[in-house]
């Protein structure tokens, strides 16, 4: 259930908008006078007479379920402002949906059309909730950046440029929100055309419909030409028009079919939109519009003021903004600047500064995918849209030059998949060779990596279209001698994106070939590598895979077993803290008997290490930013760590530009000799003991396990809350009674030679752990 949870919180990103003006509103009520320029509807009170409608609808006792798709008298209204309006003509009872807000409109509209894997245009700067309808969706959101010194337009050569084999959508959001920017008859007309060429679904958004300047005449996508109104869906509402936000009341119109379906859906998600609202809908379209305009020409009013007032501001830039009730400035100019040694990195440094220092919330243009910047909202009164500015003004006049930027760049790479997906490690060689075919044939048309690494002398050879997955292998490993000596031992496929294609990961243990299929996340591949390497040691060479984290102190090798939850990182680091300590492995070796010793090596070059490492060890923070990286935290919106200590200094709330403790999927490849040179990192050690740490109330503080009981501990691998994991071991993948038996036999070998402890976390304090530990090794 939790997990369930957790994984949609990770996949959905909440809305900035609202993190933003719950800031800001905690601080108003510290008493601290903040101009809130985040919001995103308009300041003035729905019109007298639309609230009357309601009060009168409820009194009538319009309380009752209406037809999913809305009364048919408001759809009438909707057909009829079409016509009147658009010159648009649509049958209200097969053509018009109203819903719970343009955004139930949109949500259904992309459930209706998009299937899954097929891509969805989307011009950037976009509004928040496009790319996580189409992700609910389970499609894929395409972006398109639009370039300021074109006042933000898609043109249709961009547009076409991002058109491929799965696209089935575009969106287009005019006016559009965050820019402001609205199209010309003509503008509109071209990229419609290069839409109907690439024979593209047009979802027009265009709830800012009649919030226009400067003369410019609102022109509707399906009122270009009949054919391009065929494939187009036009979404309205009530919200900015008539100021009726919370009423929820949105509409779209399109082909019968396409609204027919959405119909369907929202018979089975919300039925229909609250029905006074409704009642309260017929009013706005059907009663006296004059407020509209008076709005308009208020928003207007503080439009000029605005942006007469940023253009004043020394390197800021702006397009002025023919629509909606936003203006878009550039704010570039002010990165790298600090005010009272906080540095500003990106648009969440200038708009934490300009909360602290101006007491002025605005949304950073980075939630709309667009770095370089902030979004002011003038949906509030002419006085207070002039106040913020002045007092934005003298914020940005508080920034200095940082004397000496630290140059951040990290080399990260963000996978869509951030985690292991299912392994079915029993597939038959015939279903093996099936993939085998398809893999090659797909990987032909594709960029083609191919490398052969060397796994504890065992060669695994890699073939992927991932430029990640094959940059981060060749990190990870050592490399094989020359390739065209040698014939791999087993061969791991890494193919990203077969359309159609589940995201999994298989293994055939008799032909030792691995796949995985649409994941670019390193840490599976690399998973695969190791249980790979692991199948095919054990059966013909003797080798024993163990995952642990291995140590050397004092000359002596030193194994720290347990499962999740008992502090073995915590550990690791105090060892390495020592002067006589070294590092062998933070995760995996393979174990030989040789002669007398038992020797554990490290398989890896490099270490894939989680880089919240760096919270326990801060040496490690350096190294990490000139480590390649993988899903590294860029912005607050990818924070995941519910639990920061950090929280009230969030550093990526400061402008600093990532966090290695946000997200649990990021990963640093860290080069081991970087911690403290040749002294700090040996590939192989003679093992002298082994410690299983545990967490149980009842077992003894310490205790030294016969060969058997601790072999038999490792292979139940239970954690604290039951869980387990056989053999603690997740990279394991083939589990079969005889291989079961065989690893069973390799630890009771294991812990025949090496003494092993068990060393009980529950009952002793970090400080006893840490002296069992030694003290097991003879320290
Ligand atoms: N589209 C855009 C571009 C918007 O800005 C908004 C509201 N912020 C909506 C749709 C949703 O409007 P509604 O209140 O009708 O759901």
């Amino acid at each position: 259930m939790e997990s369930k949870l957790a994984e949609r919180m990770k996949r959905v990103g909440f809305s900035p908008t609202l993190k933003i003006s719950a800031k800001a509103k905690a601080m108003q009520a510290e008493g601290i006078d903040v101009i809130d320029l985040s919001v995103g509807e308009p300041d003035f009170p729905t019109p007298r007479h639309i609230r009357e409608a309601a009060t009168r609808a409820m009194e009538a006792g319009f309380t009752k379920y209406t037809a999913a798709e809305g009364l048919i008298q408001l759809r009438r209204a909707i057909a009829r402002k079409l016509k009147d309006e658009n010159g648009l003509k649509y049958d209200p009872s097969t053509e018009i949906i109203v819903s719970c807000g343009a955004k139930a409109s949109l949500y259904h509209l992309l459930l209706a059309t998009v299937n899954k894997d097929e891509e969805v245009i989307v011009p950037s700067p976009y509004w928040v909730s496009y790319p996580e309808m189409i992700g609910l969706a389970k499609g894929i959101p395409v972006y398109v950046p639009t370039r300021e010194q074109n006042g933000f337009r898609l043109t249709a050569k961009e547009l076409k440029a991002a058109v491929s084999a799965s696209t089935k959508a575009v969106i287009l959001n005019n006016p559009c929100n965050p820019t402001g920017t609205a199209y010309t008859r003509n503008q509109l007309l071209e990229v419609c055309e290069a839409a109907a060429e690439e024979d593209l679904l047009i979802i027009a958004d265009e709830i800012y419909e009649k919030l226009v300047y400067d003369g410019l005449q609102f022109v509707s996508v399906a009122a270009l030409s009949p054919a391009l109104k065929a494939r187009t869906v036009v979404v309205n509402g009530m919200s900015k028009a008539y100021s009726m936000t919370g009423w929820r009341i949105g509409y779209a119109a399109g082909p019968a079919d396409i609204i027919g379906a959405m119909g369907r859906l929202q018979s089975h998600t919300t039925s229909n939109a609250t029905t006074v609202a409704q009642m309260a809908a017929i009013e706005a379209l059907e009663g006296p519009q004059d407020e509209i305009s008076r709005m308009r020409e208020e928003f207007l009013r503080r439009r000029n003021a605005m942006h007469a007032r940023l253009m004043t501001i020394p390197g800021i830039s702006c397009h002025r903004a023919e629509g909606a009730f936003y203006l878009f400035p550039n704010v570039t100019k002010y990165y790298d600047m600090e005010c009272d040694g906080t540095p500003i990195r990106n648009s969440y440094g200038l708009a934490y500064h300009l909360l602290r220092h101006a007491h002025v919330a605005v949304v950073p243009g980075d939630s709309f995918g667009s770095p370089n910047h902030i979004r002011l909202s003038y949906a509030t009164s002419y006085d207070r849209v002039v106040e913020a500015v002045d007092r934005i003004a003298a914020a940005i006049a508080k920034l200095r030059p940082a004397r000496a930027v630290k140059q951040k760049a990290l080399q990260n790479t963000v996978t869509k998949v951030k985690g292991t997906v299912e392994t079915d490690a029993g597939i038959t060689v015939s279903t093996r060779d099936a993939m085998v075919a398809e893999a090659d044939e797909f990987l032909k048309k594709e960029p083609y990596f191919e490398w052969n690494a060397n796994i504890a002398g065992l060669i695994v050879q890699l073939r992927t279209n991932s430029p990640h997955l094959y940059d981060f292998y060749v990190e990870n490993f050592f490399p094989s001698p020359l390739e065209s000596d040698i014939e791999p031992h087993g061969i791991l496929y890494g193919v990203n994106w077969i359309p159609g294609k589940d995201v999994k990961a298989w293994y055939n243990s008799e032909t030792r070939t691995g796949f995985l299929m649409k994941s670019a996340w390193y840490g599976q591949l690399r998973s695969l590598a190791l249980g790979l390497a692991t199948d095919v040691g054990e059966r013909i060479h003797d080798l024993h895979g163990v995952r642990a984290m291995v140590a050397e102190v004092g000359g002596r090798g030193l194994m720290l077993l347990g499962p999740e939850g008992t502090g073995k990182t915590g550990h690791l680091v105090e060892l390495l803290n020592r002067a006589d300590g070294k590092l062998v492995s933070t995760d995996y070796v393979f174990v030989r008997h040789s002669g007398g010793d038992v020797l554990a090596d490290t398989p890896e070059r490099k270490f894939y290490v989680s880089t919240d490492m760096a919270e326990k060890l801060p040496l490690l923070e350096p190294l990490f930013d000139r480590s390649k990286c993988e899903n590294v935290a860029t912005s607050k919106e990818e924070c995941e760590n519910h639990s920061c200590p950090h929280a009230e200094a969030c550093p990526l709330e400061r402008g600093e530009p990532y966090c290695f403790l946000a997200s649990p999927a990021s990963r640093a490849m860290l080069d081991p000799y970087w911690i403290g040179g040749n002294g700090k990192h040996v590939k192989r050690t003679a093992l002298k003991a082994a410690v299983l740490l545990r967490r149980d109330p009842i077992a003894k503080d310490v205790e030294k396990l016969d060969a058997e009981t601790a072999a038999r501990y490792v292979e139940e691998g239970r954690d604290h809350l039951g869980r387990s994991m056989p053999f603690l071991n997740p990279h394991l993948l083939v589990r079969s009674l005889e291989r079961t038996e065989l690893q069973r036999r390799n630890y009771q070998r294991l812990f025949k030679r090496v003494p092993c402890y068990a060393v009980n976390v529950a009952r002793l304090t970090v400080k006893e752990v840490h002296k069992a530990i030694l003290k097991a090794v003879g320290l």
